[in-house]
């Protein structure tokens, strides 16, 4: 598997912020966001069992599959060899692609209305929605529909984008905060691990 890098850390976003674990980051993505922080192009070859060695060699048994957009290397084997090390299995994705059955949390941050996740041809069980908010005129309710299966629990994350501009972001999780009191089903999310000064 082409793995980005590996490390432990916090959970710094959702519903598991501040929960430790082992972090890996696949190599590549199917999507070209302009705001994407990830080097795509950097990755070393990692067996699974190399993989499930390295995040057994920690404490925590919370391992934070993400990339990239790790539904494009993730094996169903991967997921198996994990559990059976005793991992609780979280993967983030895009949505935009299926993925192996049995993860025990599936975060989903999608980057856009893509044709497959209009047409629900992407991920199909998700437990969280995380969408990144833009600002007033933003409009995160036209992911729900589509990522909202049948019967589906599903925790809605709203979250400040980023700009890198401290005063731009001051003024988005303002709004952010605004939205959320005025459509209580979101709840905040934040990005704790850059508060905090930590990977
Ligand atoms: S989906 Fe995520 S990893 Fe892929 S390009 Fe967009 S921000 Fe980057």
């Amino acid at each position: 598997m082409r793995v980005n890098e590996t490390f432990l850390s916090l959970q710094g976003e959702g519903y598991f912020t501040g929960t430790p674990a082992f972090f890996l980051r696949l190599s590549g993505c199917n999507l070209q966001c302009p705001f994407c922080d990830t080097n795509h192009q950097s990755f070393s070859e990692m067996s699974e069992e190399e993989i499930v060695t390295e995040a057994s060699r920690h404490k925590p048994r919370h391992i934070i599959i993400t990339g990239g957009e790790p539904a494009l290397q993730l094996t169903q084997s991967l997921v198996d060899k994990l559990h059976e090390a005793g991992f609780f299995v979280q993967v983030e994705t895009n949505g935009t692609l299926p993925l192996p059955e049995g993860i025990d949390w599936v975060t989903c941050s999608p980057k856009g209305l893509t044709p497959s996740l209009s047409k629900g041809e992407g991920v199909q069980t998700i437990n969280e929605l995380k969408v990144l908010y833009k600002g007033i005129g933003d409009d995160p309710e036209r992911f729900i529909s589509p990522l909202r299966g049948e019967g589906m629990g599903l925790r809605l994350c709203l979250q400040p984008l980023d700009t890198g501009n401290a005063e731009r972001n001051r003024i988005i999780l303002r709004d952010t905060i605004a939205y959320i009191m005025e459509h209580p089903h979101w709840s905040l999310s934040l990005q704790t691990h850059k508060l905090l000064g930590i990977k």
